[in-house]
């Protein structure tokens, strides 16, 4: 598969040939552990054992490779497997990173409670302001600047190609988490980024029906004193073992195929979703990328194709009215996770961000944060203003 074919031709064909065997149009669930060997070593097509490779992931692993213009893609168990490989692979103790202000509660939580009891440091930094990024790096110890972009729940946005330039003056990794924007919208690795990361539970896999996390790299790119970056997080997905398995994997890759329409029709619906809170008088503020009023709305115009389907508002009337407000809906689903076709509404503070409380990522109560789905957009307004008149 060419990169000069389309995202969608990608997204259908890469890594998915028909099946040599039979002529399957879609890749088949091999579900295996164990390969037959033709003698010691004689491995058919590279297979072992499923922890090292197997060819349900590996179609998986293409097709997230050319989504991202990526040289390598790596399928986990989840996001957080990935993103703790990731850090396992390329981080020693006695190292720092420059983690966002704003990002999802279990990054922050795996930097502050997994990473650093084991001599990982990190400094907190709002990654909408380049100067907060640069003044946060620990020349010399600085190894890897952590990006998420728009940021999980206030959607801030980072200008990557700027942030890049910072990590890489001082020896430094960028690594992006494109899960809000996904492969479709968004692609960090064409902007200077080093790392892609993914939970592939969101909009990738786009069916709630699935937990999992991609990791893709660019080749060549070589951490500061250490080994090949690619090599790395290849060994180090063998050697941890927190890998997607083959329903997971096929799953994702039939969730990937339509990635462009959902996309698509998931910013359509954010729009008009975004247009009636605007205008509806319980509502305070709207964070949403495309906005012209948005701090960085020109940063995402240059780096985003659209603005996405996550949109967070907050209410006049505070907390109160904001956690009733998601309890009264009835189409919108009152849940964490987010990508789904269904539209999802949440209280950050007290869900999804409530491992940040009490510390610098704490967000404010009176914050609601909705994944808005693929349904008839007119039913989801009609229910949100419904909610909104009484509660808001
Ligand atoms: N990154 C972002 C932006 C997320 O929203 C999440 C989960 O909500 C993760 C990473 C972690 O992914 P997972 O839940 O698949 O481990």
């Amino acid at each position: 598969m060419s990169d000069e074919h389309g995202f969608s031709t990608r997204a259908i064909h890469a890594g998915q040939e028909a099946d040599p065997l039979t002529g399957a149009v879609v890749t088949p669930i091999y579900q295996v552990s164990t390969y037959k060997q033709d003698g010691i070593g004689g491995f058919r097509s590279g297979y072992e054992y499923s922890r090292s490779a197997n060819p349900t992931r590996s179609a998986l692993e293409e097709c997230l490779a050319a989504l991202e213009g990526g040289s390598r893609g790596f399928a986990f168990a989840s996001g957080l497997a990935g993103q703790d490989t990731v850090c396992r692979a390329l981080l020693v103790p006695g190292d720092h990173v420059v983690v966002p202000s704003d990002a999802y509660g279990g990054t922050y939580r795996y930097f502050n409670k997994v990473a650093r009891p084991q001599g990982v440091e990190h400094s907190i930094a709002a990654i909408a302001d380049v100067d907060a990024v640069r003044a946060a790096i620990r020349p010399g110890r600085t190894r890897m600047v952590w990006v998420e972009t728009p940021t999980n729940p206030l959607l801030g946005v980072a200008d990557v190609e700027a942030i890049a330039e910072v990590a890489h003056s001082v020896g430094a990794l960028l690594v992006v988490d494109n899960t809000f924007a996904t492969a479709y919208l968004q692609n960090p690795l064409a902007l200077g980024a080093d790392i892609v990361v993914h939970s592939t539970t969101k909009y990738s896999g786009g069916h709630s029906d699935v937990v999992g996390g991609a990791v893709i790299t660019r080749g060549g790119v070589t951490a500061a004193g250490r080994e090949d970056v690619e090599e790395r997080i290849a060994f180090h997905q063998n050697a941890i073992g927190g890998v997607a398995g083959p329903f997971d994997a096929w799953l994702t890759l039939r969730g990937l195929k339509t990635l462009a329409i959902r996309m698509e029709r998931h910013c359509d619906n954010a729009e008009r979703v975004v247009d009636f809170l605007a205008g509806h008088p319980a509502v305070s503020q709207v964070l949403y990328p495309g906005l012209p009023t948005h701090a960085n709305h020109d940063v995402a115009a240059r780096q985003m194709r659209r603005f996405g389907g996550m949109v967070s508002f907050r209410l006049r009337k505070g907390e109160d009215a904001a956690v009733k407000a998601c309890a009264a809906v009835s189409l919108w689903t009152l849940g964490e996770s987010l990508g789904g076709v269904e539209s999802l509404i949440e209280h950050p503070a007290r869900m999804t961000h409530a491992s940040v409380a009490g510390t610098e990522l704490e967000v404010p109560g009176d914050l609601i944060r909705l994944s808005v789905g693929i349904e008839d957009v007119d039913d989801l307004i009609a229910d949100l203003r419904e909610a909104l008149d009484v509660h808001g």
